[in-house]
């Protein structure tokens, strides 16, 4: 799902994956340096807010960026309100301005194992499953499907690797057609993340500009466990 928008922030990293480094002004800080929790930072550290953010926090079964602010390690994290919020940072005023940096090839990782997984789904559901849940994390990308009528297909450990050796044709050519990626926001602040030919759905996270940016794109295997009909993947940045 999309999260909340705040409206003093700009989320750079909506519009641009490949933008990871920035100066950008504080326009939020609490906590101190050294122990009073300021909000919904963690660790008791100080935090700030800036616009523009390139970092994007945790969620939607994406890890979070890892980056600084001037040279300092932050840890990114969404408040109640919407706001990206950065923990671990020296105590800076409301108005300074920062240079904020994000890992360029976690940040090219992330989107790519983010991008597949929408088209992972997209295949499952073509399939007539319906998508339950899903992960992101590299070495630990997945999708869930609902197993409910499904299980006949599914019931034995041949059957489960034809369906995996499927899974991958069907995605070997859904790549080989290739696809812009696109996001827009709506009034609402309601950001849909559209690929084309394939499907598009509301997302907060970051992707790939086109299917072509992907590459070793592997379904690792299908599995039926704890509910859930479990595809394991793994995808890397061209
Ligand atoms: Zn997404």
């Amino acid at each position: 799902m999309a999260p909340a928008q705040h409206p003093q922030q700009e989320q750079a990293y909506y519009g641009d994956t490949y933008l990871t480094e920035v100066t950008a002004t504080v326009i939020a800080a609490g906590g101190t340096a050294d122990g009073e929790v300021g909000g919904t930072a963690d660790g008791g550290a100080a935090w700030i807010a800036v616009t523009p953010n390139i970092f994007h926090p945790k969620g939607g079964g994406q890890p979070s960026d890892e980056g600084t602010v001037d040279g300092a390690a932050v840890t990114p994290a969404r408040d109640d309100a919407g706001l990206v919020v950065l923990a671990r940072v020296p105590t800076l005023e409301v108005g300074a301005a920062v240079v904020c940096s994000v890992d360029p090839a976690k940040r090219r990782l992330h989107a790519a194992l983010h991008t597949a997984g929408h088209v992972l789904g997209a295949l499952g559901e073509a399939r007539g499953w319906q998508h339950s849940g899903h992960s992101h994390f590299p070495g630990q990308a997945r999708l869930d499907f609902d197993p409910e009528g499904h299980e006949a297909e599914l019931a034995t450990p041949e059957l489960r690797e034809a369906v995996r050796a499927e899974l991958q044709a069907a995605m070997d050519a859904t790549l080989a057609r290739g696809g812009a990626v696109s996001a827009s926001v709506d009034d609402g602040g309601h950001r849909t993340v559209t690929i084309e030919g394939v499907n598009a759905e509301p997302c907060g996270g970051t992707h790939v500009r086109s299917l072509a940016d992907l590459a070793n794109v592997r379904i690792l295997d299908v599995k039926v466990k704890r509910g859930a009909i479990k595809v394991r993947y793994e995808a890397e940045h061209a």
